[in-house]
């Protein structure tokens, strides 16, 4: 891959990485004001107490998400560095461009990630 092509992933790599660093910490932060908050109201008739704790669980999902894409975003940035970045981390093959502006993260060519993970 080109060195201006790697450079303009690696931007797109860390302003990824900076605005989902900055989102996780928010709802990391939210989690527990919201799980006090629940406990303080037992006044609340029962079902808007296990729709906050629904909602709880969500955020949590989310940050778990987010936390994998992050760890992605890392990996992808240190196969830059190798000079490894762009060929996929399964079958070595060379991952379309295209998928990597839409997933500069993914380590997978779109053959490997149907087979790996469905939801890339
Ligand atoms: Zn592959």
């Amino acid at each position: 891959m080109q060195k201006s092509a790697l450079n303009k992933y690696k931007t797109m790599l860390i302003e990824i990485r900076n605005r989902m660093s900055g989102e996780v910490s928010r709802l990391i932060e939210a989690v527990p004001e919201k799980a006090g908050a629940a406990g303080d109201l037992s006044h609340v008739p029962t079902h808007n107490a296990d729709r906050e704790s629904e909602d709880i669980d969500n955020e949590m999902s989310l940050i778990h998400n987010e936390e994998a894409i992050l760890a992605d975003v890392q990996e992808a940035l240190e196969r830059i560095e190798d000079g490894v970045y762009g060929a996929c981390t399964e079958c070595g093959g060379k991952i379309a461009e295209a998928r990597l502006e839409a997933l500069p993260y993914t380590p997978y060519c779109i053959d490997c990630a149907a087979k790996a993970a469905p939801a890339w």
